[in-house]
C-alpha cells in the first residue's frame, strides 16, 4: 500500500488553514495510489485531544500519529517524521508549505536521503508514482519531478493545497513514542507571536484587501485597514510599497513574498506585474480598483472597479458597514 505522510502544525487549538490543504491534498493523492493519508502531530498532549486529532479525518486522514514533544520546532518533527516512515514504510511526505514544512521537509530529506520538489502547486499520479509540479522561471514555465528515491518529500507552495471537507469520519489516533535526537532538543520555543493585518493572520485569511503604490503614502493603509476591519479580513501588500517602508514586510504578496488563495482578494492601486500576479493569483475572486482602463490587474481580475481608491474606499467602508447595519 503506498501511503503518504503530511504533517499538520496546530496552534491556538486548531490546524492551520495550509496544513488542511495538504491533508486533503495527501489524502486525494493516496487514494488515487490505493493508499491511504496519514498525519502526524507532534506537540504537548494536553493541547493535541483525542477530538482535534481525530478532526483531521475529515480532511482524509485515516491515520493521525501523535507525538508528544516539543511544539513549533522543525527537528524533532524531523526526528518523529523519520521513525515513523521507517516503521511504517511511507513512500512520500507532504508538506503544505510556509517556513516550518520547508524547514522540517528539507531536514527529512537529508535525514532519508530522500529526493524533494519544493515550491510545489501541484501534484498528480503517473504510472502508480507521484509527479510534482513546480512553476519556474518567474512562473511562467512548469517542471515536472520525477522521484528515484525511496522516500518522495514534496514540499507545497504556501496555501497551494486547497483544504477540503470529504466527510465526517473520525481519524484514528495512535500515540507514537519518540526518542528525539540530543540536538532536537537543544532548541526552545520561548514564545511565538504573529504579526496580524486587522487581526486576522494573512495566509489564513479568507478576504485580503491589499494595497499597491496607487495608496500615495503610507497613510493611504489607514482607509484600507479600515475596509479590512469591517470585511473581516486582513490587509496585504506590493513589494513597492514595503519597500518603501508604508507597510510592513510581512504583508508583501508575490514572488518575493507570500503566496495567498483568499475567496476574495481587492487590490487598490495595483498595477499586477508578474511578481505580484503570482503570490495571488489563486484568489478565488480578485476585485481590482485602479484610475488606469489599461492597467495589467484588470487582464486577470474578476471585476475592475476603474476610478480613484481615494473615492472608491471609503464609499466600499460605507456600504459594508451599512450592509451588516442592516
Ligand atoms: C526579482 C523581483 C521580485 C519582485 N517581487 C515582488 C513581489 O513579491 N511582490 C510584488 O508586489 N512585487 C514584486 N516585485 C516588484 C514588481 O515588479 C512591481 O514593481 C510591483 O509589484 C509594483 O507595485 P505596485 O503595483 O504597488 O506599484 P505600481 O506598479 O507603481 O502600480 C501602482 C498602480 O496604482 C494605480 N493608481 C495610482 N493612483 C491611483 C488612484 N488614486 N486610484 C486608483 N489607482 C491608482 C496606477 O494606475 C498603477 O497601476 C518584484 C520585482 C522583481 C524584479
Amino acid at each position: 500500500m503506498t501511503s503518504i505522510l503530511v504533517y499538520a502544525l496546530h496552534y491556538d487549538g486548531a490546524f492551520n488553514k495550509n496544513s488542511l490543504g495538504a491533508v486533503s491534498e495527501g489524502a486525494r493523492l493516496a487514494g488515487e495510489l490505493g493508499g491511504e493519508c496519514h498525519a502526524v502531530v507532534v506537540g504537548d498532549k494536553s493541547g493535541l485531544g483525542d477530538d482535534l486529532c481525530a478532526s483531521l479525518g475529515r480532511y482524509g486522514a485515516a491515520r493521525v500519529y501523535r507525538v508528544e514533544g516539543p511544539e513549533g520546532l522543525a527537528q524533532p518533527v524531523v526526528d518523529a517524521m523519520a521513525k515513523i516512515i521507517s516503521d511504517s514504510g511511507h513512500r512520500y511526505a507532504l508538506f503544505g508549505g510556509g517556513l516550518l514544512g520547508f524547514e522540517i521537509g528539507a531536514g527529512l530529506t537529508a535525514r532519508l536521503d530522500a529526493g524533494v520538489c519544493m515550491e510545489v502547486t501541484s501534484v498528480r499520479v503517473e504510472d502508480g508514482k507521484l509527479v510534482s509540479e513546480r512553476p519556474i522561471l518567474q512562473d511562467s514555465s512548469v517542471s515536472d519531478v520525477h522521484y528515484r528515491s525511496d522516500v518522495g518529500v514534496i514540499i507545497g507552495r504556501l496555501n497551494a493545497f486547497e483544504a477540503r471537507e470529504s466527510g465526517d469520519a473520525g481519524a484514528a489516533v495512535e500515540d507514537v513514542a519518540v526518542e528525539f535526537a540530543p540536538h532536537s532538543l537543544r532548541a526552545k520555543m520561548v514564545t511565538r507571536g504573529e504579526q496580524r493585518g486587522a487581526d486576522v493572520n494573512i495566509e489564513d485569511a479568507d478576504i485580503l484587501v491589499a494595497g499597491g503604490r496607487g495608496l500615495g503614502k503610507a497613510e493611504g493603509f489607514e482607509a484600507l485597514e479600515e475596509l479590512a476591519g469591517v470585511l473581516g479580513g486582513a490587509v496585504a501588500a506590493t513589494r513597492a510599497v514595503v519597500d518603501a517602508g508604508w507597510y510592513s514586510y510581512s504583508a508583501q504578496i508575490g514572488q518575493t513574498g507570500k503566496t495567498v488563495a483568499p475567496k476574495l482578494y481587492l487590490a487598490a492601486g495595483i498595477s499586477g506585474a508578474i511578481q505580484h500576479k503570482v503570490g495571488m493569483q489563486g484568489s478565488e475572486n480578485i476585485v481590482a480598483i485602479n484610475k488606469d482602463s489599461n492597467a495589467p490587474i484588470f487582464e486577470f481580475s474578476d471585476l475592475g472597479i476603474v476610478g480613484d481608491l481615494n473615492k472608491i474606499v471609503p464609499k466600499l467602508t460605507e456600504a459594508v458597514k451599512a450592509k451588516k447595519g442592516s
